[in-house]
C-alpha cells in the first residue's frame, strides 16, 4: 500500500513539474519572442534607414559636387565643372547615374547649354520642351525645389557667392511656417541668400536608379529573402519592388532627401576630408577657419540648418542646405517581412517553438507514465509469478502426502489385505497422475513460451477432437458427477490442427468449468460453423467471471481474487495455455460471464 502511495505521489510530482515547466517555457518563450520581435524591429529600421542613407549620398555625392560658383559659368570657365566632373565619375559606383547637364541663366537669357562630355564643354542647344519646364519650375522661387524626383532632375541654383565662402550652397532660411498655418514666415531669413545666377540641371538616369542602384541597396540591406522591398513616390506609385507589399510595412525611411547631416561630405571636395575629421568646428580651408552647424526641425516640416562660417574675427552666417527641400524625403522606402510582418513571423516562431517544446514535455510524461506503467505491470507479473510458486508447492503438497502416507502404511504392513493394497496403489496411482498432468501443463506452458514447441497441423475433424476431449475428462466429469452436453456439429468442416493440441484446449476449458462449477452439473460443449469460422464452446452455470477480471485471465498466472480466497486450487496457466494453442492455430479464443450465472468460452478456428 505505501508502495501504491509513493508511486501516486511520484506520477502526481512528475504531473505538476511538467505542468510548471510548461508555464515557464510559455513564458521563457514569450519574453524571447518580444525581445527578437523588438531585436528584428530595430534591425529592419536600422538596414531600411542604411538603404535610404546610401541612396541619399549617392544623390547628394553628385548633387553637391557640382556647385562650382557662379563666376566660373559667368566666365565660361568650364574646367572646374570638367574637374569636379571627372572626380565625380572616379568616385561614384554609378557613373551611369547623371545621363546630362544643362545650364542655364536665372533670367533664362541666352540658349541653354549643354554638356559635351567628350569635348568637355558645354555648347549651346535649343530650349526644348522639358528644359522650358524646368526653367519654370526655377522661376517659382518659393516652390523651388532642388529634387525633381517626377522628371528625374536635380536643379543647383549656382549663387552670385562672396568671395571667401567658396563652393558652399547657401539659402534662405527656411519658411517656418508652423503645420497648418499658411502665413509667411514670421522668423526672419539667416541671411539673404546671395543672388542666383544661373542653374545647372542634372537629369538623372530612371534606368539606372532602378535597375541599379535600388536593386543593389535591396540586395545589400535585405539579400536573406526575408523582407519584400518596395519604392513609391509620395503619391504612392511603386516605383522598385522585390514583391507586392500588403498591409503596414515592418519599416520605413525616405529617399531623395537632400539631409543637411550630410551635407558637409559634399560641401566641396577640398572641404571634404577636414569636415568629417572636425564635425563641430575646426580649420577647414585656408579661407574657412570655423563652422558650427545645427539643425533643428522643432514644429515645422521643414528643417532649419545653419552654418556659421568664421573668418578671422569677422562672423558670417549662412545658412547651408538645398532650397525648400523638406528633409523628409520624396520617395519611401518600405520594408516588410515576407511573413507579413515581423511580428507574424515572431508569433510564428514562438508557436512553432512552443509546439516543439509542449510536444518535448508530452513525450516526458508520456514516457514517464509509460515506465511507471511498465513498472507497476513488471510488479502485478512478479507477484503472480510468486503466487504461482506458492500454489503450486500447495497443489503438489497434497498429492505429494497421500502418496506418502499411503506408501508409508504399505511399508509398515498396515494392511495385508489384497484389496485394501489394491485400493492404496489406486490412489497413489490417481495422485502420481493428478501430479504429472501438472507438470505436464507447466512444461506445456514453458515450452511454448520459450517458442520450443511445434504444432503439427493437419486437415482434422473438430467433433473428433471434442469427443476425445472429453472423453479424456471423463474420469473427472464422472467423479465429480457432472453431466456434460455434446453438441458438436458432425457435418463441421475440417479444420487444420494440432489434433492433440487441440484437445488439450479443450480439456483445459472443460475441467474449469467442473473446477468453478459451484454446485451445478451442466457443462455444454458445442460446436458450430459460422462466418467461414468454426466455433467450439465451453459453457457452464457455474460461478461466473467479474467484468473487472474478464479482460486479465488470459494472462499467465492471473487467478481471480475469489477463486483465491475460495481456496479453489490452481495455478492461472490453463487459459494462458489455451489462448497461445489457439493462436498457433491461427484463431482466437473470447470468453463472455456473468458473475453468479456462467461462463462461455469460445475458440474460433478458420475451417478449410
Ligand atoms: P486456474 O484455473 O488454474 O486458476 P486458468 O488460467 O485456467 O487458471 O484460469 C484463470 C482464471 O480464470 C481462474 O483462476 C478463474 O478465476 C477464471 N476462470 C477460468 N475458467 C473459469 C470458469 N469456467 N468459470 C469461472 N471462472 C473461470
Amino acid at each position: 500500500m505505501r508502495r501504491n502511495y509513493f508511486t501516486l505521489f511520484l506520477a502526481a510530482g512528475l504531473f505538476i513539474l511538467l505542468i510548471v515547466l510548461g508555464v515557464l517555457q510559455y513564458r521563457w518563450q514569450t519574453e524571447i519572442s518580444d525581445s527578437e520581435a523588438q531585436r528584428m524591429h530595430k534591425l529592419a529600421q536600422e538596414y531600411a534607414g542604411r538603404f535610404s542613407e546610401d541612396f541619399n549620398k549617392e544623390i547628394q555625392n553628385a548633387y553637391f559636387n557640382f556647385d562650382v560658383g557662379a563666376d566660373d559659368w559667368s566666365a565660361a570657365n568650364y574646367h572646374p565643372f570638367v574637374d569636379r566632373y571627372e572626380f565625380w565619375r572616379a568616385k561614384t559606383a554609378y557613373p551611369g547615374l547623371i545621363s546630362e547637364f544643362y545650364f542655364f541663366n536665372a533670367e533664362g537669357k541666352n540658349a541653354p547649354l549643354k554638356f559635351d562630355a567628350e569635348e568637355k564643354t558645354f555648347t549651346p542647344v535649343e530650349w526644348s520642351p522639358e528644359l522650358k519646364e524646368i526653367y519654370s519650375r526655377t522661376q517659382d522661387q518659393k516652390n523651388f525645389r532642388a529634387v525633381n524626383e517626377d522628371i528625374y532632375t536635380l536643379i543647383l541654383p549656382e549663387h552670385e557667392s562672396p568671395q571667401r565662402v567658396e563652393h558652399i550652397i547657401l539659402r534662405r532660411s527656411p519658411a517656418m511656417v508652423k503645420l497648418g498655418e499658411q502665413k509667411e514666415p514670421d522668423i526672419p531669413p539667416a541671411l539673404e541668400m546671395p543672388k542666383t545666377y544661373g542653374y545647372l540641371v542634372m537629369r538623372l538616369d530612371e534606368g539606372v536608379i532602378r535597375d541599379k542602384i535600388l536593386p543593389d541597396l535591396a540586395a545589400k540591406y535585405f539579400d536573406d529573402n526575408d523582407y519584400r522591398i518596395s519604392v513609391t513616390t509620395s503619391d504612392g506609385k511603386p516605383v522598385y519592388e522585390t514583391a507586392n507589399l500588403k498591409g503596414v510595412p515592418d519599416a520605413q525611411s525616405s529617399l531623395f532627401e537632400l539631409s543637411p547631416n550630410d551635407v558637409y561630405f559634399f560641401a566641396n571636395r577640398d572641404l571634404a576630408n577636414s569636415l568629417t575629421e572636425h564635425k563641430e568646428s575646426g580649420t577647414m580651408t585656408s579661407h574657412i577657419e570655423n563652422r558650427t552647424m545645427t539643425r533643428s526641425v522643432s514644429n515645422t516640416s521643414q528643417g532649419t540648418v545653419q552654418v556659421e562660417i568664421q573668418n578671422g574675427g569677422q562672423q558670417k552666417t549662412r545658412v547651408f542646405t538645398t532650397t525648400g527641400d523638406s528633409p523628409e524625403g520624396r520617395w519611401t522606402l518600405s520594408a516588410q517581412h515576407s511573413a507579413g510582418s515581423i511580428d507574424a513571423y515572431i508569433a510564428n516562431t514562438k508557436y512553432r517553438n512552443l509546439a516543439g517544446g509542449f510536444g518535448i514535455l508530452g513525450l516526458l510524461g508520456l514516457s514517464a507514465g509509460a515506465i511507471m506503467f511498465s513498472a507497476q505491470r513488471a510488479k502485478a507479473y512478479a507477484q503472480r509469478q510468486i503466487d504461482f510458486v506458492s500454489s503450486v508447492s500447495h497443489e503438489f503438497r497434497t498429492p505429494l502426502a497421500v502418496i506418502y502416507s499411503a506408501g508409508e502404511n504399505l511399508a509398515d504392513g498396515v494392511t495385508n489385505d489384497p484389496s485394501q493394497t489394491a485400493r492404496y496403489g489406486e490412489l497413489i496411482k490417481g495422485e502420481g497422475r493428478k501430479l504429472s498432468a501438472m507438470v505436464e501443463q507447466i512444461l506445456e506452458f514453458a515450452g511454448a513460451s520459450s517458442g520450443k514447441r511445434k504444432l503439427s497441423l493437419r486437415p482434422a475433424s473438430v467433433a473428433e477432437i471434442v469427443s476425445d476431449a472429453i472423453a479424456e475428462c471423463r474420469p473427472l466429469l464422472d467423479a465429480q458427477n457432472v453431466e456434460l452436453e455434446n453438441d458438436a456439429d458432425v457435418s463441421l468442416p475440417t479444420v487444420n490442427a494440432d489434433h492433440a493440441a487441440l484437445s488439450r484446449a479443450i480439456q483445459n476449458l472443460i475441467t474449469n468449468s467442473i473446477k468453478y462449477r459451484d454446485g451445478s452439473s451442466w457443462v455444454r460443449v458445442s460446436a458450430r460453423n459460422g462466418d467461414g469460422k468454426v466455433k467450439i464452446s465451453v459453457e457452464d452455470r457455474g460461478i461466473g467471471i467479474s467484468k473487472d477480471e474478464l479482460g486479465q485471465i488470459f494472462e499467465p498466472f492471473y487467478r481471480a481474487k475469489s477463486v483465491v480466497d475460495a481456496q479453489i486450487h490452481g495455478n492461472g496457466l490453463g487459459l494462458s495455455i489455451v489462448k497461445q494453442i489457439v493462436e498457433a492455430h491461427g484463431g482466437h479464443v473470447t470468453a463472455e460471464s456473468e458473475p453468479g450465472v456462467g461462463s462461455k468460452f469460445t475458440i474460433e478456428l478458420p475451417c478449410n
